[in-house]
């Protein structure tokens, strides 16, 4: 599987180059950290940046919905409204599917591994943290970085 591995935090990702395509944002870690509900600024910027060229979604694995929800409507992004969690395809069912689908997220286990079962392009970008974050979440980051490191050694993953 072919990860586009950008290093980058959200707001600086380049995004001139995904065009005509359906793409699915992660909240937690990839727009803000996973304490917070405030979007900052210069990510709400690539954000319209991405709108003017794509399809864009919001799908977050938190339990807490109602959060997941208003941080969509908070930025104006419609929210898959799914009963299932990533890395499931199905979530796909949720939206009308016309183009190449795009995941960008801060995760290997749920957003890369979604991508990959739904045939899609996945673009992992650098995780924000906060002090906030609960240690139940870094110790799930932990994990992911882990699992996502053992993949790129046994080249599951190439980036
Ligand atoms: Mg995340």
């Amino acid at each position: 599987m072919f990860i586009r591995d950008e290093n980058v935090f959200f707001h600086e990702l380049d995004t001139r180059d995904i065009v005509d395509a359906i793409v699915i944002l992660d909240i937690d870690g990839t727009l803000t950290c996973s304490s917070k509900k405030q979007i900052k600024k210069e990510v709400i910027k690539v954000v319209r940046e991405l709108e003017k060229r794509n399809e864009v979604y919001i799908f977050s694995n938190n339990y807490d919905c109602k959060k997941s929800r208003e941080i969509a409507e908070s930025i104006n992004i419609p929210y898959i409204e799914a009963p299932h969690k990533k890395p499931n395809k199905k979530i796909l069912k949720y939206i009308n599917e016309t183009c190449p689908v795009i995941t960008i997220g801060d995760k290997y286990l749920t957003d890369g591994l979604f991508a990959k079962f739904a045939k899609a392009r996945h673009i992992r970008v650098k995780r924000y943290r906060c002090n906030d974050d609960s240690i139940m979440d870094r110790f799930a980051c932990f994990v992911d970085d882990v699992a996502y490191a053992i993949a790129k050694l046994f080249h599951i993953v190439t980036s």
